[in-house]
């Protein structure tokens, strides 16, 4: 079995030491495309991530005091090990996450282009001076790293989104104790090897796998964890605020979304297919980001569902490990499962499967990709989030209704719409209650802007200028009797 050039790391990383868990149990890793074991992780607790806080703690009175052209550094070297390591490590995330190779490759880089861009961004963390109200003082205000940061992340982007809240951390001279996904451990916990071998002290990074309320519990519960910056479901991140009160720590929470992706009459219908389908069937529709609701103009509609079909239709599945398969499997058979709940739903209320719409003969967690037609508001995913490869799409008359349409709902993540009146794109993104808003793309992420969600869907910001700030305070320092 690989061992992906040495990168499948199958033990914790607690203060520069590779460890089993207290208990000696382990976690089976499956491939979810061939059902194969790939190997295990510790099955670690409140324990072990209480001597983790430890060394993270012990490691940030000296690692947050460590010049900034050597925390650049570090994070230069860091962005190269990716790279340099970038088939490997996205062989290895597509073995256990199952998503398309190309996919995979895209998000290794993307996650390395994470690290280079707060290398740069930590440059220009600038204070303030501030005119102050008489001659005898000078007021400023200077930056600093909040702490241990405790960092939860998901299996859909199980490289990714560790590179965001790592990234900023580091730069900022943060210590980490983090937790992957129990389904997705490997791609964790390989930063673990590459921070020690590119020279990161001991216990500046710290990761663990194992259980969630275990692990989540004690880096929670700790005093010590100034800073917890979660990316998972929106139920879980609510768990996470309350908990978060009883040491008032920061948090930044990334969670659910329930993307409306709009269509107007003038839009340029070949881009809203191209864009719908990247917005959609990324990642088997298991993104935070895709979309949820496909609204589309009753003078397009037609068109545009006959064309979706046809795009939907050529879509390559199979294992992503093999080029040219646009399509893996589910994460597992509770994903499937949501899926079918989904359809009976909408069937059972008036929707028409028209492509897809069951289990694929591959077996396991393969899902056909589907497209159902007379979605309505009534429907279960109008409120809640598929998080599968399934495009719903409902109808529409006018622009008032359908901005209305799409803010119905508790999550405020990313929203998108095609049209070629920009007076509309405007209007659309005053009126869509979202924390980001895309015209003519499916695709919106990119390190250099801040992503994140309003309502239920979060707070804080990862990439751009804004990513940083989750991770410094900012201190008033006044300097009187002058
Ligand atoms: P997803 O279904 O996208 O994985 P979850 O919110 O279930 O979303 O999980 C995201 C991350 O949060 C995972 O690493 C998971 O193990 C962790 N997690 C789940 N429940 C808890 C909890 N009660 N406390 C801390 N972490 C948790």
């Amino acid at each position: 079995m690989s061992n992906f050039n040495g990168l499948m790391m199958e033990a914790n990383l607690i203060g520069g030491q590779w460890v089993g868990a207290d208990s000696g149990t382990a976690i089976d890793v499956t491939n979810p495309a061939t059902g194969d074991v790939l190997g295990t992780v510790p099955n670690a607790g409140g324990d072990e991530t209480q001597r983790a806080i430890a060394a993270a703690s012990a490691a940030f009175k000296t690692f947050s005091r460590t010049p900034l052209s050597e925390r650049v550094g570090l994070l230069q070297k860091l962005h190269d090990a990716l790279m340099d390591n970038q088939e490997d490590l996205a062989q290895m995330l597509t073995a256990e996450q199952g998503k398309p190779i190309f996919e995979a490759r895209g998000e290794i880089a993307i996650g390395a282009a994470y690290v280079k861009w707060f290398a740069e961004e930590i440059r220009r963390a600038k204070g303030e001076i501030i005119p102050a109200p008489g001659n005898d003082r000078r007021l400023m205000t200077t930056r600093h790293p909040v702490g241990v940061v405790g960092a939860i992340t998901p299996w859909n982007f199980p490289s990714s989104m560790l590179a965001r809240k790592l990234a900023p951390a580091l730069a900022a001279g943060c210590t980490v104790v983090a937790k992957p996904a129990t389904s997705t451990p490997y791609s964790g916990l390989v930063w673990g090897k590459l921070c020690q071998d590119v020279g990161y002290p001991d216990g500046v990074v710290n990761i663990l796998t194992g259980s969630a309320r275990g692990i989540g519990g004690a880096i929670m519960e700790s005093p010590d964890v100034r800073k917890v910056t979660f990316t998972g479901s929106t139920e879980v991140g609510k768990t996470l605020i309350r908990q978060s009160a009883d040491t008032v720590k920061k948090v930044s929470m990334e969670l659910g979304g329930n993307a409306p992706f709009l269509v107007f009459d003038d839009a340029d219908v070949d881009a809203a297919i191209e864009g719908a389908m990247i917005a959609k069937f990324r990642n088997m529709g298991q993104t935070c980001v895709c979309t949820n609701r496909f609204y589309v103009q009753a003078g397009i509609h037609d068109t545009f569902v006959a064309k979706l079909k046809e795009a939907v239709a050529a879509l390559k599945l199979g294992n992503g490990a093999e080029d040219g398969v646009q399509q893996g499997p589910l994460i597992d058979d509770g994903a499937v499962a949501k899926v079918e709940e989904f359809i009976d739903d909408a069937t059972s209320k008036g929707g028409d499967v028209v492509q897809g719409g069951k289990r694929h003969a591959n077996g396991g967690s393969f899902f056909e990709p589907t497209v159902i037609t007379g979605a309505t508001q009534d429907m279960m995913f109008a409120k809640e989030e598929i998080f599968g490869p399934l495009a719903a799409v409902f109808k529409f008359e006018d622009e008032d209704a359908v901005i209305e349409m799409a803010n119905d709902t508790d999550f405020g993540l990313a929203a998108y719409a095609y049209t070629r009146d920009i007076a509309r794109a405007f209007r659309l993104n005053e009126g869509l209650e979202y924390g980001m808003v895309g015209i003519n793309t499916g695709l919106i992420t990119t390190v250099e802007a801040p992503f994140g969600g309003v309502k239920e869907s979060g707070m804080g910001k990862e990439g751009g200028s804004q990513g940083l700030d989750d991770y410094m305070e900012t201190k008033y320092f006044c300097v009187a009797g002058l």
